[in-house]
């Protein structure tokens, strides 16, 4: 649930497609002599700007945007494209359909606001009844064979070593909003923090085609349970002499257990950037950043916000191929090229 529900649902009427990123992190800011520092813009809903005719998600809101800060509205939108927040066009198309949900609206809008800790904190979640740990079941189970054959991997190994399980038809998954939703064909995999499990992501896979699109909404292509923005796949495990940041698991599975992390996705929220810095710190090993190879840009900006931070060197790697579906010789190549380069 957005934390500005009355914004993002006007976005949504105006928009039709919005992007949550970061989601439920409030926005953190400072006062320095009398203005609003904004340390962390927290939860934002990003759509394609309709200005500079944009595909890519690049029309950035805040979701405190026209709240008041200390007694000072807070104005939070930037076309990362164009500017085109600045274009005299903006104000009609964009600011007056939205003005209701924005400026003028004193105490209609209610932001949720939730003490940092409890926003961040990563807690550990249930898994729904009768789940079944994929390494035992049969090899020729098709969750397994959509691993080998459609992703590649070796499933015995992947399944043991990332602790992939099985949830059987019809068990309930908590989806958003508190409302559950009947499994069905679903893998799930478990992000773990001190050996216990703080979120899990559902697979969907056709048991016949092996296919991972769904044919309707339910269930989804994949679904996070417990709260994405707090936990970082792997960082319990990553001790190896270079830490590697992908997007997903697959691709976390590729690099290794050794060496990958993964926020899953291509943007990080605050905590997840400090849970990284923290890790990077005490290691004092390069940070490579390795997305989607759709992901370029998202990946510089990633580097150099960790490069501001860190003391070790920050490299990006890109590649034409996301690292998930290179062969593990290419992605050990990919990498020793790069860590050559620093
Ligand atoms: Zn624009």
């Amino acid at each position: 649930m957005a934390l500005n529900h009355k914004l993002y649902a006007a976005l949504v009427e105006l928009f039709e497609k919005v992007q949550i990123h970061n989601e439920g992190d409030p926005l953190s800011y400072c006062m320095q002599r009398g203005r609003i520092n904004i340390t962390d813009g927290g939860e934002e809903y990003r759509v394609c700007c309709p200005i500079c005719a944009d595909s890519r998600y690049r029309l950035y809101f805040n979701h405190m945007w026209g709240q008041k800060v200390d007694g000072k509205t807070l104005f939070g939108v930037h076309c990362f494209n164009e500017e085109c927040q600045k274009k005299p066009k903006f104000f009609e198309s964009v600011i007056v359909p939205l003005k209701d949900a924005i400026y003028g609206i004193k105490g209609r809008v209610v932001v949720a606001k939730k003490p940092i800790e409890q926003a961040h904190a990563a807690t550990f979640v249930e898994v729904p009844d009768g789940i079944t740990f994929l390494s035992d079941l049969p090899p020729g189970h098709y969750c397994k064979r959509y691993l080998s054959d459609k992703r590649g991997f070796n499933p015995e190994d992947v399944c043991s070593t990332w602790g992939l399980f099985y949830i059987p038809d019809g068990a309930a998954i908590p989806g958003s909003n508190g409302k559950f939703f009947p499994a069905n064909h679903n893998l799930a995999i478990p992000c773990m923090l001190k050996n216990k499990i703080v979120s899990y992501q559902t697979r969907f896979i056709n048991p016949l085609t092996l296919s991972d699109k769904p044919s309707g909404k339910y269930p989804p292509k994949y679904f996070t349970v417990g709260a994405k923005s707090s936990t970082v796949y792997n960082i319990d495990r990553a001790d190896g002499e270079v830490i590697v940041l992908v997007e997903g698991p697959f691709d976390t599975w590729r690099v290794g257990h050794n060496f990958a992390i993964s926020p899953w996705g291509k943007s990080l929220s605050a905590h997840q950037e400090g849970v990284i810095v923290r890790l990077l710190l005490e290691r004092a090993v390069p940070l490579v950043v390795w997305l989607d190879q759709d992901a370029r840009e998202e990946a510089e900006a990633l580097v150099d916000r960790f490069k501001s931070k860190l003391t070790s060197p920050v490299l990006c790697c890109s590649t034409d191929m996301d690292p998930g579906k290179m062969a593990y010789n290419d992605v050990m190549n990919c990498l020793e090229t790069v860590l050559g380069s620093a």
